[in-house]
């Protein structure tokens, strides 16, 4: 192992960075050359990499999105797209592959190991934390927290004017931001994805929790069943005459900022981990995170299966709900 190149893909996390360091440092201290591909397979595609100093990634563990660029790229999907990528890696003549995204980067990443002999590592880097195989993804502990700072500022109007908010946050398939932001925030309910949205209920539980109280939070899934926070709310409007009904799209504030520690700390194992795999002569693999250990598992699986909040956590929400 000589030469690795390295790409951050699909939406950005906080925490790419410190990935972004810890892989280009690792691989340093093995005499391995790192070559930093701007905007993900998009940059792959039209040549766009450059080899990576210790300059570039001094001061960077503390920045939010990725110094690396990223993109969204439909000519990737192509073949004619993935054999330009396929030339430049050649080119560039490096032996592995680092590749920072979510699922749908792990299935470019698999679509592209079928057609060209080189080993690739992946490294799950989402805010959503839907990848299967790791407790948590670069940059879902950070966007958790920003989301738990907003709604701690809008239950303080809320109460102060005796209002009902639905809070709408990212999760298009999966409902984790949602859930844990919650539970931290102490939320009156919960509409995530995974979970059919019963409106008749939600209308009780409103009714329920505004008793006696000055305000109510209800945190709803952008990708939940009954549709967004603002759909909702018009759902449940004509059967809450009274109530001062508002609602909030927290939107792409979630994503950005300063990585958190625990982002910082998972990011910077999981990059180290990642050249290791290649080190190794591993190829094929997810890094993941269970407990205190670093795991991996095949992309193939960590595409197909997806996480899911698990039973008891989802109960325990349901049962702090009720007064
Ligand atoms: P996020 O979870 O933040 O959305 P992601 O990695 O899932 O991140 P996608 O947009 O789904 O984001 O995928 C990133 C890129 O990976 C796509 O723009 C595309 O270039 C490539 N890609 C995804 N699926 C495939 C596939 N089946 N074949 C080839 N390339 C793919």
């Amino acid at each position: 192992m000589r030469k690795i190149a390295l790409i951050t893909s699909g939406g950005d996390a906080p925490g790419m960075n410190a990935c972004v360091r810890a892989v280009v440092k690792t691989a340093k201290s093995h005499n391995i050359e790192v070559i930093g591909i701007e905007d993900g397979y998009q940059g792959m595609i039209e040549g766009r990499g450059r080899e990576m100093t210790y300059n570039d990634v001094n001061n960077i563990i503390q920045l939010g999105g990725t110094i690396l660029g990223t993109a969204r790229s439909e000519e990737f999907r192509t073949p004619e797209g993935r054999q330009k990528a396929i030339a430049n890696l050649k080119k560039w003549q490096v032996d592995g592959l680092v590749v920072i995204g979510g699922d749908g980067s792990f299935a470019g990443a698999q679509t592209l190991s079928r057609e060209i002999d080189l080993p690739i590592i992946g490294v799950p880097g989402t805010i959503d934390n839907d990848i299967f195989g790791t407790d948590h993804t670069i940059g879902y502990d950070t966007a958790l927290n920003t989301v738990v700072s907003a709604v701690d500022k809008i239950r303080d109007t809320a109460s102060s004017h005796h209002r009902i908010f639905f809070v709408e946050v990212m999760g298009r398939d999966a409902g984790f931001i949602a859930l844990n932001s919650g539970i931290a925030s102490g939320a009156d309910d919960v509409l995530i994805p995974e979970e059919w949205t019963d409106i008749d209920a939600l209308v009780n539980t409103i009714k329920e929790s505004s008793k006696g109280r000055r305000s109510s939070i209800i945190i709803v899934s952008e990708g939940d069943d009954a549709g967004g926070a603002k759909e909702i709310m018009t759902k449940v409007k004509p059967f809450l005459d009274g109530y001062d009904l508002r609602c909030s799209i927290l939107g792409h504030i979630q994503r950005g900022g300063s990585p958190s520690v625990l982002d910082r700390i998972l990011a910077t194992r999981m990059g180290y981990e990642a050249v290791n795999c290649l080190i190794r002569g591993e190829s094929g693999y997810m890094i993941g995170a269970k407990g205190e250990e670093m795991v991996k598992i095949s992309l193939e699986r960590s595409i197909k299966e997806h996480a899911k909040p698990t039973p008891d956590k989802l109960e325990m929400m349901h049962r702090l709900k009720t007064r």
